[in-house]
């Protein structure tokens, strides 16, 4: 591992924050640091039961280290512990959370816009269909088959109707099964997804914003994963280029920092592009409110209790690096993505014949998929299983993925199925910078990996 700058990073800035308390009286804590370090000591052994996340090997699930300053400014925030409810809970952290949104949205081109951060992705889509719902209280809401899975069950939260979408062989949400919906004449909001979790899969956004103008729908899109690709959308290939490029003309918009944005766990962010929808979060709770008439953050937002540390952390992160077009953590998703597009492209061009990869295309981000070669969908879902476990006796940890046989070309010769039914395959989120150096490391141990399942058996 590098050295850990965040102790001494720590040290320093919680001298200079202690000293604007030091005119209070001292009282007396009752830790027992000794005690302590007992304890803390048998909680870094359990933590070592998990996979190197940190690690550029670790290129599976999608999981992406916090940044330091953020580490370092989320410990710093829980000597005050601030919450981001109202500015009684945390005056500070509540300016900082307005101005990361803002930030953020301006990712988008929103200026004049309502958002906040939420716990997660999840309860984000929540407030954008709950929204959506009181707008529209009796239509449907639709989405990709390929969408997140818990659209579904919000809607069943919100007791709003929802209906899947069939998805093309790339993951994206199919156009003539979304305008048959739509001719049905009560579906009230689209769900886009830009970025779907399973592949990275890019909704064509343009196309729908076209049937949004003729048949009259709210477009929410979905990018807690792929929101920040906006930021290199123009390095994207089409038509994922031209999907990011109108994902201002959104009505809502999900981002989770806590994704590809640095951040630790607990950071998720909703934006509305039409500021009035605050109304719908109008309550008169007579315990919280207030000592000062400024806009407090619990009077735009569905949950009560919010981590201002979130807040602080995610601040110091985008002052550091400015999520930007060129910017330094612009730089960095494009080599994540580089490098998936290098895992791919030798995929493809291996001369072993023992990966297959989606027959549609390359990564329209940073994941990669593929399937073992075999003659069975069945066999080849073994294989996946065998190689997964064989790259982490190699220290290179990958994800397994249920796909569609059909998104793969029919092997010649091999198998007869007709393309119905689903394949297990190897996934790879590169979503690390240093992804990018370490692709021929990653290389070399997926393919003596595969080599070693296939001649074993
Ligand atoms: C991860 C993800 C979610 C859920 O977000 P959480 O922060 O895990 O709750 C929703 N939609 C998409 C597209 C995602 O990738």
């Amino acid at each position: 591992m590098p050295t850990d700058p965040v102790p001494e990073l720590l040290s320093r800035a919680t001298e200079l924050l202690e000293e604007q308390f030091a005119a209070l009286p001292a009282f007396d804590s009752a830790a027992n640091p000794a005690a302590m370090a007992r304890v803390l000591e048998g909680v870094a052994r359990r933590l070592g039961d998990n996979y190197p996340y940190f690690h550029p090997l670790y290129a599976g699930q999608m999981l992406k280290p916090p940044h330091p300053l953020a580490r370092a400014a989320y410990a710093l925030a829980m000597t005050i512990n601030p919450n981001n409810h109202a500015r009684d809970g945390g005056r500070a952290s509540s300016e900082m959370e307005i101005e990361a949104v803002r930030e953020i949205a301006a990712i988008f081109g929103w200026a004049d816009f309502l958002g906040h951060l939420n716990s997660s992705g999840t309860l984000a889509n929540l407030e954008a269909l709950w929204v959506a719902g009181q707008l529209a209280p009796a239509r449907r809401i639709v989405g990709s088959e390929q969408a997140h899975y818990t659209h579904q069950r919000i809607s069943a939260v919100l007791k709003l109707e929802y209906a899947p979408i069939a998805a093309d062989r790339r993951g994206r949400m199919s156009m003539e099964a979304l305008e048959d919906e739509l001719r049905k004449g009560d579906v009230g909001t689209v769900v886009v997804t830009l970025g779907t979790t399973a592949i990275g899969a890019v909704d064509p956004l343009d196309e729908i914003l076209a049937l949004r103008s003729r048949y009259g729908f709210r477009v929410h899109v979905d990018a807690a994963y792929g929101g920040y690709f906006r930021l290199i959308s123009e390095a994207l290939d089409e038509p994922a280029r031209r999907a990011f490029a109108v994902i201002g003309q959104a009505d809502s918009i999900v981002i989770d920092p806590h994704k590809h944005g640095l951040q630790p766990y607990g950071c998720g962010c909703v934006l509305f592009r039409d500021p009035t929808v605050g109304r719908f979060y109008k309550h008169d709770s007579p315990y919280t409110y207030f000592t000062s008439r400024q806009l407090h953050l619990g009077e735009i937002s569905l949950e009560c209790s919010r981590a201002g540390a979130s807040a602080v952390a995610l601040w110091a992160t985008q002052k550091l690096l400015p999520p930007v077009p060129g910017g330094e953590f612009a730089l960095g998703l494009a080599r994540g993505r580089a490098a998936a597009m290098e895992l791919d492209r030798r995929l493809r061009e291996d001369k072993s014949g023992r990966f297959q990869a989606l027959a549609g295309g390359g990564p329209e981000l940073d994941i990669v998929v593929w399937k073992a070669k075999a003659e069975t969908p069945q066999q080849s879902s073994a294989l996946a299983q065998k190689i997964f476990a064989a790259c982490t006796l190699r220290d290179l940890h990958l994800a397994l993925v249920e796909l569609p046989l059909r998104w793969f070309q029919p092997v010649a010769g091999f198998e007869s199925a007709n393309g119905a039914g689903t394949v297990t395959c190897l996934r790879s989120v590169l979503m690390k910078p240093e992804h990018e150096a370490w692709l021929d490391a990653i290389w070399e141990r997926l393919t003596a990996a595969s080599a070693e399942v296939l001649e074993t058996g």
